[in-house]
């Protein structure tokens, strides 16, 4: 074994339960993209609804349509859509399609047309954000657009959305601002008679930390997997969240080098003694990230260390000083759940300079995801 992801379903369906406990009468959509933010979409969205997940959400509708060809009948929601996208394959499949402008509204038609069954849609409003949803401004016209494409049967408008810029600075204005402009939307669109199965709004960090945005149902991507979305407030265990991840390595090597000895490409780290040195064969083709050169931390022979020298594609270097005990092929922890004395995928953020979201959607698909709880 060269390097693995250890997945821990259990943990996951631990992390979705806890938060179908916080949101009392709302449902759960498990947040499923980019392959499960690293940890394997089909696994994952398997346990998460063995867990009561009533819902699962995908960036891009290739992933909805996977999740489809994997055996998922459940509600599944794809929310990133480009013109020429597969919109009558979703509507075929019993995708919902988030719809945040006319031009998409056109394609659902059309693809609604085209396959003879009525597209169920979630229109989006950008309350804030500034990314994708519907500006206030023309938001009357598409919300109309959709009753008149409802009413030639083509459409129906099953959800109003909207996504948070700052959820996880609690108190940061823009939440209530975005939260007033949300109800105004979901105002607006009831009034003109749309009857919507779903208001959502909230992503983990709403989800964990601001009830009122729960609405009907939360999207809960980070908390699935257990990660803190609120690091800086709150850790994964004071949330009751498992992390799900442990990304191990086996030790490819390790040798004594003299003092004053320069470590990997452009020899930023140089030992400042007689030390012994690991290699490790993880790099940032597998997602380590080159940004936390001399600074990411490992679990090896009982004990933290840090990478020293630059992380380079393939591999990077763990000064061991005197420890004697390790050897090749023992195994090098650089995060986990922490509990065990390894780091976390917190930890390899705040090294890298990013969030825990980038550590563990980014690890490679040259690691092995080997599933654990798989039921
Ligand atoms: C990724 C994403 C989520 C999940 O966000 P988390 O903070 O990981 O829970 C929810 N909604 C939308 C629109 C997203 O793109």
């Amino acid at each position: 074994m060269r390097a693995e992801a250890r997945i821990d379903l259990d943990a996951l369906r631990h992390n979705v339960a806890a938060v179908r406990d916080r949101v009392g009468s709302a449902q759960v959509m498990a947040v499923v993209k980019a392959d499960a933010y690293g940890h394997g979409m089909v696994q994952c969205a398997r346990a998460a609804r063995q867990a009561g997940a009533a819902w699962l959400g995908t960036a891009l509708p290739t992933e909805a349509l996977e999740l489809r060809r994997t055996g998922d009948t459940g509600r599944v929601l794809s929310w990133l859509w480009v013109p020429g996208d597969p919109f009558a394959e979703a509507i075929a499949a019993d995708v919902d399609i988030s719809v945040s402008g006319l031009w998409a509204l056109a394609e659902v038609e059309e693809a609604a047309r085209a396959t003879g069954r009525t597209a169920r849609v979630h229109l989006k409003a950008d309350t804030g954000l500034g990314r994708n949803g519907c500006q206030p401004h023309d938001w009357e016209a598409l919300v109309e657009a959709a009753l008149k494409a409802q009413a030639d049967g083509l459409v129906q408008v099953v959800g109003l959305w909207s996504h948070f810029a700052c959820a996880d600075e609690p108190g940061h204005p823009s939440i209530a601002l975005q939260l007033a402009a949300f109800r105004d939307a979901v105002a607006v669109a009831e009034q003109r008679g749309v009857t919507p199965e779903v208001r959502h709004m909230a992503n983990s960090p709403a989800t964990l930390t601001l009830p009122e945005s729960h609405f009907d149902l939360v999207r809960s991507g980070l908390a699935t997997y257990g990660v803190s979305p609120v690091p800086d407030l709150h850790s994964s265990a004071e949330l009751g969240l498992r992390p799900v991840m442990t990304l191990v390595a086996s030790v490819a090597s390790v040798k004594r080098v003299p003092e004053g000895h320069g470590v990997s490409y452009g020899h930023t780290w140089h030992a400042d003694r007689d030390t012994a040195l690991a290699l490790v064969p993880l790099g940032y083709a597998d997602g380590v990230p080159r940004h936390a050169s001399s600074a990411g931390p490992v679990l090896v022979g009982g004990a933290r260390r840090t990478l020293v020298g630059r992380v380079a594609m393939d591999q990077f270097v763990v000064d061991l000083g005197d420890d004697e005990s390790v050897a090749p092929g023992d195994e090098v922890v650089l995060f986990g759940p922490g509990d065990g004395g390894e780091p976390t995928a917190e930890d390899w953020a705040q090294a890298a300079g990013t969030i825990a979201y980038e550590i563990v959607t980014r690890i490679g698909s040259r690691v092995p995801r080997v599933y654990l709880g798989a039921r």
